[in-house]
């Protein structure tokens, strides 16, 4: 059987797909590649299934396994940096855990991935702008875990950091009280703070990578810009998000504490959806306010606000199901 199943840039909504390599684990497992790029068109791939079918998908665009994190950059960065033009923008990472999404947005000290790379392209291009532009940067960090919002960039992790709420200003604007922001000024002290922003994410938990896959981690700079002409001002807001891992629960882990983080992971990864398919499909109404994660982002999705999703795949055999799922969800958002 074979149908196609095209993800197009819709106005303001771009969905990208990054492949990951194959991993050691899985060669020496001797998983087959399921993902064709070769014989697709170009931003197209072809899931080949168990019996040999192909699947088509479209993509704005599609990152091979073998593209490296400039590669990805470079698509990305006329995007972030119409925040500094006074847009808001989103960025998300989206799949299954073990597929990239940290690696595409934090990256790794030998391999910065966007959100790194994102500063420090900030700091280049207003300091090109500075003649005309006056631009103050700060940085947020925030995680939603079970539908509860914890500070990342708390000074003091040896005190449990207050629950925060989302408040509505005067303005309508989704603003977040107590949220602690940090200006920054230049490339360098930014990789310091992000990362200690994802050590006080890991607080509390034996593993890292298994806590981190169950929450959503947010960054968001906001910019505030004055020209220097005109005098006009602009408060514009960029957030970074690396996603909840979008797997469904094993049968063994279907009660207790994982079932209810589960629970909460499939209900907001659904808002999202939600949300983003209603703007593309143009709806009168925008449910925001069905999770934590998309209210928050209320005034950064939609409008003339700019959304990019990446969605992350395996090439492994081993994950086919998985991965169906999350080119489906991305086929939703189109
Ligand atoms: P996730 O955040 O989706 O759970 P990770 O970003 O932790 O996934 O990636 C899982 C592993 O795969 C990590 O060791 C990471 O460094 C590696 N990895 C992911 N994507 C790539 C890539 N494009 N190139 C090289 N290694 C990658
Ligand atoms: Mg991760």
């Amino acid at each position: 059987r074979l149908y196609n199943q095209v993800i197009e840039l819709k106005g303001n909504i771009r969905v990208f797909c990054r492949c990951r390599p194959m991993n050691h684990d899985e060669i020496s497992k001797g998983s087959s590649l399921v993902v064709d790029f070769d014989s697709a068109q170009e931003n197209e791939l072809k899931m080949i299934g168990p019996d040999s079918s192909r699947k088509h998908f479209k993509f704005d665009h599609i990152f091979r396994p073998e593209d490296n994190q400039e590669v990805v950059f470079a698509q990305t960065s006329p995007l972030v940096v119409s925040v500094l033009d006074g847009f808001n923008v989103c960025i998300f990472a989206y799949g299954q855990t073990g597929t990239g999404k940290t690696f595409t947005m934090e990256g790794t000290a030998e391999n910065w991935g966007v959100n790194y790379r994102t500063l420090n392209e900030l700091f280049k291009v207003s300091n090109e702008r500075s003649d005309i532009m006056k631009y103050q940067l700060f940085v947020s960090m925030l995680e939603v875990y079970n539908e509860k919002i914890k500070d990342l960039l708390v000074e003091d992790t040896d005190h449990p950091t207050k629950k925060l709420e989302i408040k509505q200003s005067a303005e309508g604007t989704q603003e977040v009280p107590g949220l602690s922001q940090v200006r920054v000024h230049k490339t360098d002290e930014v990789w310091e703070l992000l990362k200690s922003g994802s050590r006080v994410r890991s607080v509390g938990s034996t593993n890292a990578n298994e806590l981190s896959s169950r929450s959503h981690c947010l960054l968001r700079v906001t910019v505030l810009g004055e020209n220097l002409v005109n005098g006009q001002r602009t408060r514009s807001h960029l957030w970074l998000v690396d996603l909840a891992g979008s797997e469904r629960v094993g049968k063994t882990e279907v009660e207790g504490e994982r079932l209810k983080e589960s629970q909460f992971i499939n209900k907001s990864l659904s808002a999202l959806g939600d949300v983003i398919s209603a703007l593309a499909s143009k709806n009168a109404h925008i449910p925001y306010r069905n999770s934590k994660l998309t209210h928050i982002l209320q005034r950064s999705l939609g409008g003339d606000c700019k959304t990019l999703m990446f969605v992350q795949i395996s090439p492994s055999s081993a994950d086919l199901g998985e991965t169906i799922c999350s080119l489906n969800f991305a086929s939703r958002v189109r």
